[in-house]
């Protein structure tokens, strides 16, 4: 007798275990809405965790991504395909950096930046300039690689030994950059101006200039990791933007490819030309699907949709902080202090028809781009309440 089929069961048995999901098995949606398998609708406070930037099925998006798909789904990068060359000259146009290297997750994009700063230190500084500092509190990534250049120590215990050659320094402090530099020689830094999974927590501004100063005199390279606050998140195109400097190398993944796999890191002036044909490369790097659906994404970030994004981040940092609670981040990247425990209140906001994400002990909130005023505020009013109750 054949047994119904069950996603949770199935799941369960035959998945590797390392997500605790919430049960609800989504099986489609629109926009900033998605449904269950049950019918029952949710507003999406945190679309893939800042993945489905302009929400779910997107009518252009889609459009792109399928008219891509009837004329070639993928060639290998011994060939030239024209969205990978186009979304690439967008980007550089866009932010003043001057090729990119496409690969498929914000991991790879890291793991492309530190390759990049390692070869040019060791060519232009010395062989043994390979370090790279990062924060602690940082998140950069799951390879064992970006695992190093995390700083939170809970990530690391099963995975040693992880690559040498990182260090993380605390946030505000540009001396201790500045002593290792003396004693081993630093290649790059790598931040990211708003720690994401550390709990939405901006990088103040004084300390990202004097950061950039510091790295800039002694040719240190600066890496921006903007895999999360990238793609129009924070109401800039890319979060480095508000602080008026310029990276050597940003990192970006996320919301790029509007929900399908794709990651860049974009080399700057310095360090455009470090590679090589054969130095690094990615069978499915630059797909030419990913990168038409990230065309259609990227050139609908216009000034007018970062201005919404800044105004709905401001309506919702000033709503929460008329009910007492604290908020940090920046445009719609925004985390919550509640006094219950965040992992409680996503699960009542579940129950209540709302998905919102935590960052360590926030609720953390990443909705579309896009999302409708008056969805977000349905969304915030039973946030509010969740948070308060
Ligand atoms: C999510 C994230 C990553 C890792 O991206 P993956 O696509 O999961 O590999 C790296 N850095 C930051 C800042 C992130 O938020």
């Amino acid at each position: 007798m054949q047994t119904q089929w069950n996603t949770f069961e199935a799941d369960s048995e035959y998945i590797a275990g390392t997500y605790k999901r919430f049960p609800v098995e989504i099986v489609s949606g629109k926009g900033s809405i998605v449904r269950d398998r049950n019918g029952k609708e949710y507003i999406d406070m945190g679309s893939g965790i800042g993945v489905t930037a302009f929400g779910i099925s997107d009518e252009k998006w889609a459009a792109a991504v399928e008219e891509q798909l009837h004329r070639v789904q993928h060639m290998s990068n011994l060939y030239y395909t024209e969205p990978c060359a186009r979304l690439a000259a967008m980007l550089c146009e866009r932010t003043g950096m001057k090729k990119v290297f496409f690969c498929n997750s914000g991991a790879e994009a890291n793991e492309c930046a530190i390759k990049a700063a390692r070869k040019w230190a060791a060519e232009a500084r010395g062989a043994d300039c390979f370090t790279v500092v990062t924060l602690q509190n940082s998140f950069h990534g799951r390879t064992l690689t970006t695992l190093a250049a995390t700083g939170q120590d809970h990530y690391h215990e099963l995975y040693r030994p992880l690559t040498p050659g990182f260090v993380s320094v605390p946030a505000g402090d540009t001396e201790a950059i500045a002593r290792l530099d003396d004693t081993q020689g630093v290649a790059a830094v790598m931040i990211e101006c708003i720690q994401g999974e550390g709990g939405v927590i901006p990088l103040q501004r004084e300390y990202v200039t004097q950061l950039r100063r510091m790295t800039e005199a002694r040719g240190i390279l600066l890496i921006v990791d903007e895999v999360q606050t990238g793609n129009g998140r924070t109401g800039e195109l890319y979060s480095y933007m508000h602080f008026g400097i310029e990276p050597d190398i940003v990192s970006t993944a996320k919301g790029l490819g509007g929900g399908l796999p794709l990651g860049a890191a974009m080399l700057g002036e310095k360090v455009k030309d470090v590679f090589a044909p054969g130095d690094h490369g990615s069978t499915f790097g630059g797909n030419p699907v990913c990168c038409a659906g990230a065309l259609s994404i990227l050139s609908r970030i216009d000034a007018k949709l970062l201005s919404e994004v800044r105004e709905k981040g401001a309506f919702l940092a000033r709503f929460f902080a008329e009910s007492g609670i604290e908020s940090s981040g920046m445009g719609l990247m925004m985390g919550l202090k509640t006094k219950k425990n965040a992992a409680d209140a996503v699960k009542e906001c579940i129950d209540r028809g709302v998905l919102c994400l935590t960052a360590k002990d926030r609720v953390r909130l990443l909705p579309a781009l896009n999302i409708p005023q008056e969805t977000l505020e349905r969304a915030a009013v039973i946030i509010r309440d969740v948070c308060l109750k």
